[in-house]
């Protein structure tokens, strides 16, 4: 028996479960260790932070679809990686070897980033703890007007300071003050102009807030600016730049320059050709800078078709996705900014397609897997088809 760990239940492995439930992995022994039972489907969170789902409705149960595909599941995070040894030690103290490991955790945000912020901050990451703290703010009293600030300008401070925006105040309520501070530059680095002006405009008629400054600590009530300034705030919600969880940083694994694990073409650790890692934690091969889900479902059927072949001893082959993917931008209201490139529109439409598109990558792994179904693809997060 070949023994096959899974780190993580992220987009690629929900892939790989189903594709293994249709076609089982003779002679393999398979464990999916897991830091949650369900998994949140991060497009959906500002959907749910405005109050257009129910949590239900944005989660994928993980159990069935382990069961399904004949995979033991081990509910517990890895809390150290050995990879000269192979072996992963998870957090309820068992140890998994492994003659494969296939890695798809999350990437965490960096709590020592900004001071004060491991103590006062309501961290976006893990989904799972920043779901339960969210409703904990949803039920403060409302006598008094809160001041939020969401600080970090990417694409989920973007989307999550109008998802408050409309939770608090839409409605015709007043509960909140909400701003966003984008850390040193615009919103939405990494995007072209005409978005980032079009981002801009609708923050600017939501009527939040926009600092450009960086934060450089976060007090009690208080959140200071690189340029003096001192934001009275109740919460301050971070989605700071992704980095890689310690256990992976302290691992033998070879890393790039900011840390994320290396993998080449045939999504295989660069240092250890029997470890694969896809999704935000991985760095290298063909993938794009950008690090979101669509690129990371778009490597499930290159890892379901890689790590077949490396457990039967057979070549691998190379993943070359598109580089390019669209985005769809939650705007609060029932509103998203569509954007391909340089090209961008907003509208309802927009939201109806995210939505659309969102319940219909959950309700793809909800439904049980049988032989010759069809699988949910990249094109159902937004993405272009699977290669
Ligand atoms: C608010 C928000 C909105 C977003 N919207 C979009 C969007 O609209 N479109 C888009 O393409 N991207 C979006 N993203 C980005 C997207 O969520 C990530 O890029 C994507 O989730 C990365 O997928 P992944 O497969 O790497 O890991 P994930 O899908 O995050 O899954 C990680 C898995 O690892 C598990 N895990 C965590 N730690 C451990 C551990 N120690 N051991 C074992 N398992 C562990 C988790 O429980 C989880 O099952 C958004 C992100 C946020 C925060």
């Amino acid at each position: 028996m070949r023994r096959l760990v899974l780190l993580g239940g992220g987009h690629a492995h929900l892939h790989l479960l189903t594709e293994m439930a249709r076609e089982p992995m003779p002679g393999v022994q398979a464990v999916l260790a897991t830091a949650y039972a369900r998994q949140i489907h991060s497009d959906m969170l500002p959907g749910w932070m405005a109050g257009h789902y129910t949590l239900p409705q944005c989660a994928i149960a993980l159990e069935p679809l382990a069961r399904a595909a004949k995979v033991e599941l081990a509910l517990s995070g890895a809390v150290t990686l050995d990879a000269g040894e192979r072996t992963v030690t998870l957090a309820d103290g068992r140890v998994a070897e492994y003659d494969v490991l296939s890695i798809d955790t999350e990437s965490v945000l960096d709590r020592e980033a900004i001071p004060g912020a491991r103590e006062h901050g309501l961290f976006l990451r893990p989904i799972e703890h920043f779901v339960q703290l969210y409703e904990r703010l949803l039920a403060l009293p409302g006598d008094r007007l809160l001041n939020l600030v969401v600080i970090g300008g990417d694409a989920a401070g973007f989307e999550i300071s109008l998802a408050l925006q409309q939770r608090f105040n839409g409605h015709g309520l007043e509960r909140a003050r909400v701003c966003l501070v984008t850390g040193g530059g615009t919103v939405l680095p990494g995007f072209g102009a005409a978005l980032r002006e079009r981002a801009l405009r609708v923050l600017r008629r939501a009527r939040i807030t926009v600092f450009s400054q960086r934060c450089t600590e976060i007090g009690s009530g208080v959140v200071m600016l690189d340029n003096g300034a001192r934001l009275a705030c109740d919460v301050p919600l971070l989605t700071l730049p992704a980095v890689v969880p310690p256990w992976l940083r302290d691992s033998a694994l070879a890393r790039d320059e900011q840390g994320f694990v290396s993998i080449g073409e045939t999504l295989q650790s660069t240092s250890h050709d029997e470890v694969f890692a896809t999704g935000d934690v991985a760095s290298g091969g063909e993938r794009e800078p950008a690090r979101n889900g669509v690129f990371a479902l778009r490597a499930g059927p290159a890892l379901a078709m890689n790590l077949r072949r490396k457990l039967a001893g057979g070549p691998l082959q190379p993943w070359r996705p598109r580089r390019q993917s669209p985005t769809l931008l939650a705007c609060g209201e029932r509103r998203a900014i569509a954007s391909w490139g340089q090209w961008s529109a907003q509208g309802r439409w927009a939201w109806a397609l995210k939505d659309w598109i969102g319940r219909r990558f959950v309700a793809r792994y909800a439904e049980p897997a049988v032989p010759g179904a069809a699988l949910a693809t990249s094109a159902e997060r937004g993405g272009d088809p699977a290669p």
